[in-house]
């Protein structure tokens, strides 16, 4: 079984405990309109993978977006909080196929929801998720934060200060935050530094406002990365500029872009 490596390359690290945000929309693919894509869950597999492999402790939070999203039932006429329980389920589905991948790699996993399910998985006991990331076991949180009116980022950002993460990484598919979409407007530039208080003055929406608030009062640091460009969860382990930093730093300045 795959575990952590020896203790050099461990603390070599930049970070060593990390909560990785998932999107689950993102594992739509380019061409679903639900489920989930293999190759972007291979991909999930494979960084995940050499995370590990590099000593890193990696906690999971997925999203439910490629089955259901609370909100937008919610706007077609179902009852929220109804509609948001169905999206938490949503996120179970995708950390139980998440939870097989990675086993068929031989790494080992636990499964924790927020929503008790004995039978698939644990109920989320944060000294226990603790001490299977210490043995190198790769921790999925699953069921968002059991709570309805909250996002997945929201649980990134709650289990990631629960665990003391190092860092939340928010995998996505772009390459970090930038000052316009990327996907609609070929001019958007990349900002390499961001303060965080600068990120809700912009309203940059890297995550939702409860999420950022979180993170802000305890000044948990964000990377927003490129998931699907292969390596790229391991170069920012060990310390490389990848994506959108966000920190709470004082003394630096508020923004820092990529030069051109
Ligand atoms: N959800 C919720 N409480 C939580 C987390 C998630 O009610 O703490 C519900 C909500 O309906 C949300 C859905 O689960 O729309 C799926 O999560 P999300 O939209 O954050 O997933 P992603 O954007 O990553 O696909």
């Amino acid at each position: 079984m795959s575990g952590p490596s020896d203790d050099t390359s461990a603390s070599s690290l930049e970070y060593k405990r990390v909560l990785l945000k998932l999107s689950g929309e993102a594992l739509l693919g380019a061409s679903r309109e639900f489920g989930i894509d293999e190759t972007v869950l291979q991909n999930y597999v494979e960084e995940v993978r050499t995370a590990v492999e590099c000593g890193a402790e990696v906690a999971i939070v997925i999203g439910g977006g490629n089955i259901f999203r609370g909100v937008e039932h919610a706007m077609e006429g179902m009852t929220r909080a109804h509609a948001d329980y169905m999206g938490m389920l949503a996120t179970m589905i995708n950390g139980m196929a998440l939870q097989d991948a990675l086993e068929q790699v031989d790494l080992v996993t636990r499964l924790q929801s927020s929503i008790k399910m004995e039978e698939i998985a644990e109920p989320f006991i944060r000294r226990r998720a603790i001490r299977h990331l210490e043995k190198g076991r790769v921790v999925i949180f699953g069921a968002g934060t059991g709570n309805p009116y909250f996002t997945t980022d929201t649980a990134a950002a709650l289990r990631g200060l629960e665990i003391g993460a190092d860092v939340i990484l928010k995998g996505t598919r772009v390459d970090g935050i930038f000052t316009a979409d990327p996907e609609e407007d070929d001019s958007a530039e990349r900002f390499e530094r961001i303060h965080g208080d600068e990120v809700l003055r912009r309203d940059l929406r890297v995550m939702d406002m409860t999420a950022l608030t979180l993170c802000q009062e305890s000044e948990m640091p964000i990377i927003v990365f490129n998931m699907a460009a292969s390596g790229n969860l391991r170069r920012l382990l060990e310390g490389e500029t990848v994506g959108t930093h966000v920190h709470w730093d004082e003394a630096e300045s508020p923004v820092e872009r990529v030069p051109a």
